[in-house]
């Protein structure tokens, strides 16, 4: 039984992992990657002298990652961190004081299981800090072989510094675009646009939190100076509303957006290319959330989220989210929350323990940078916003289900003819989401048609509700028929020992 379970090992769970560990407590991490950095550092294979290798190309904050890596490797050296690489929770059973995390080895695993990979791990408390995944729009062609997600093009260049293609456009909204096509720039791709859905003007009118995080304005003259440099053209209130090709990617139709997002006629414009990278943000990824019984909400980026205090908790006892399941904010703001989370529970688990000292103080500062990136991620996020009329680019054939292959066309027929009002029928009669990817592609997509079906905006309640029946999943992820069958069925979880020594919240140390 460990004090503390943290699952993933990005930004927000090294973090939590090593902080809690700093702390005094007993530390399991389970990450489905190969080695730590989740997405943000994500990187080639680690050699054995990795911890002092340089930076990899295209990272930002590669430093303070090399510290919570090398503490991460002492802290587990010492036996104070258990961790499991290439090792997938495929389920999360929380019980009265804690929680059961069922292991599975990853899916793409080289060589196999890890070894000695346990069937389940059990502690006290959980910090899930599981990340999120590239929002996706449908549009005519995205189906075609050369479209990708934003994110996986930048995936690419990070993990094997493998270029997509030789000539691409980068497209959707928000700052991310802009590492994409300098990184791909960087490696030799011609870029021939970024398309950027909103207008810079957005910044302006949200810039009490744009000016809370003066660094971002330091890196964003760094990408305008590298767009410069590279020659990409930055068009903005622009978006590829078709894209063209017979067996692969060809060309796409970059057309003017009028403030809505509707398209402006005779504004569309064709412009050859060979790779077509797709960003509207990233839709956090709430499986183990959900399973947890823990409250979601919809954030001022529409995506779902899960609900926790300042202390990073959830209302479910002993289960906190750090990181982008906790509201889309970036790396920083990620390793500030697993550290804030790890800190947290620390202190609720007996203040008196090893390196624990001055915890109210630590906690505090904590939450105030949590409060002042949040500033930043809110102003980013309403400056930058899905276009509330994206869906006039459809075409009744539009895919936008690829695994199950239901069209736009389908779902507007399963509204009209079978009286689909809402996302969970809309599944049910028309099939989005029902396939291999269970709608972590298309459910942002489906669950705002379903919105926009039955004449309702895409915001408050009911669209949150819309997307819950696109989230939830009864396994977080695939797993073996015979992992199955191996547990008992009808055997309840053991109860669980409490906390130690649990402290008030509001009263840290
Ligand atoms: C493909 C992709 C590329 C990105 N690239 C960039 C970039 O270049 N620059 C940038 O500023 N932002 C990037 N982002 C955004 C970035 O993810 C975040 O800002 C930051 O990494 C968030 O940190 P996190 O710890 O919350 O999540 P992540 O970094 O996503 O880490 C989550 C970790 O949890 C693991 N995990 C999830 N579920 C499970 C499970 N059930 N079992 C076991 N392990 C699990 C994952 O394998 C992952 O290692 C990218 C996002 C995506 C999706």
């Amino acid at each position: 039984m460990f004090d503390v379970a943290v699952v993933g090992a990005g930004p927000a769970g090294l973090a939590a992992a090593v902080h809690a560990a700093g702390a005094g407590l007993s530390v399991a991490l389970v990450d489905a990657g190969a080695q730590p950095g989740g997405q943000f550092w994500r990187h080639p294979v680690e050699g054995e002298a990795s911890a002092g290798a340089p930076e990899p190309a295209g990272h930002h904050g590669w430093q303070q990652f090399a510290v919570l890596r090398a503490r991460l490797y002492a802290h587990e050296s010492a036996g104070r961190i258990t961790y499991w690489r290439n090792a997938q929770v495929w389920l999360l059973a929380a019980g009265p004081a804690a929680g059961v995390l069922h292991l599975a080895p990853a899916l793409d695993v080289p060589g196999g299981a890890p070894d000695a990979l346990p069937a389940t791990v059990r502690a006290r408390r959980l910090i899930l800090c599981p990340g999120g995944y590239d929002r996706q729009l449908p549009v005519p062609g995205w189906d075609l072989p050369g479209v990708m997600a934003a994110g996986g093009v930048q995936a690419l260049l990070k993990g094997s510094g493998t270029a997509a293609g030789k000539v691409a456009v980068v497209a959707g909204t928000g700052p991310f675009l802009l590492p994409v096509a300098t990184g791909l720039a960087g490696a030799g791709v011609r870029v021939a646009a970024i398309c950027e859905a909103n207008s810079p003007a957005g910044w302006l009118r949200n810039l009490r939190g744009a000016v809370q995080a003066p660094e971002k304005a330091v890196e964003g003259a760094a990408y305008a100076a590298a767009l410069a440099r590279h020659r990409i053209p930055y068009r903005v209130r622009t978006a590829v509303t078709e894209i063209h090709g017979t067996d692969r990617v060809e060309a796409v139709t970059m057309s003017h957006l009028a403030r809505d997002g509707m398209v402006v006629p005779g504004t569309g414009r064709r412009v050859s290319c060979d790779v077509v990278a797709l960003g509207w943000g990233f839709t956090p990824q709430l499986e183990l959330v959900l399973a947890a019984g823990a409250a979601t909400t919809m954030d001022v980026d529409g995506s779902l989220v899960a609900v926790v205090d300042d202390r990073l908790a959830t209302g479910v006892p002993g289960i906190s989210v750090a990181g982008e399941a906790a509201g889309v904010g970036g790396a920083s703001m990620a390793v500030v929350e697993g550290e804030l989370a790890a800190l947290c529970v620390a202190a609720e688990s007996g203040g008196a323990r090893a390196g624990a000292a001055g915890l109210g103080a630590r906690i505090a500062r904590l939450q105030r940078e949590r409060a002042r990136l949040r500033g930043f991620a809110v102003a980013m996020h309403r400056a930058n916003p899905v276009p509330e009329r994206w869906q006039g680019w459809l075409v009744p054939e539009t895919v936008v289900c690829r695994c199950e292959e239901v069209s736009y066309g389908e779902l507007c027929r399963a509204h009209v003819e079978l009286g689909a009002r809402d996302a969970r029928s809309l599944k049910s009669f028309a099939r989005p989401g029902m396939g291999w990817c269970q709608g972590r592609v298309c459910g942002y997509a489906a669950a705002s048609i379903a919105a926009n079906l039955a004449g309702r905006p895409f915001g408050g309640p009911a669209a949150a509700a819309d997307l819950r029946a696109m989230a939830k999943r009864a396994l977080a992820a695939p797993v073996p028929l015979g992992q199955l069958a191996a547990m008992a069925p009808g055997q309840p979880e053991p109860a669980l020992p409490p906390l130690e020594t649990p402290a008030a919240k509001g009263d840290p140390t």
